[in-house]
């Protein structure tokens, strides 16, 4: 991959899960570090997120923690890849 943008370009452009102001490339994805850590943690331990209402919750800034289910989907929509903790497991 060869993903050339520079620390301006990636200050304008908003996280790509929630819109808030990203913090660069996490996972494969411009992300704020909110998302970035939310993502990690998704990915860590045994996560089993449910969806409260049908699974189309709105994930903005505001809203990005009332459905985690939500928030994990997206992610994975986008392309985040857990690749960076794939390889560091032995
Ligand atoms: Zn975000
Ligand atoms: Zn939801």
């Amino acid at each position: 991959m060869s993903v050339s943008l520079s620390t301006a370009q990636i200050e304008i452009i908003p996280c790509k899960v929630c819109g808030d102001k990203s913090s660069g490339v996490h996972y494969g994805v411009i992300t704020c570090e909110g998302c970035k850590g939310f993502f990690r943690r998704s990915q860590s331990s045994v996560v089993n997120y449910q969806c409260p209402r049908s699974k189309a919750c709105l994930v903005d800034r505001v809203n990005r923690n009332r459905c985690q289910y939500c928030r994990l989907q997206k992610c994975l929509r986008l392309g985040m890849s857990r690749d960076d903790l794939e390889s560091r497991k032995t």
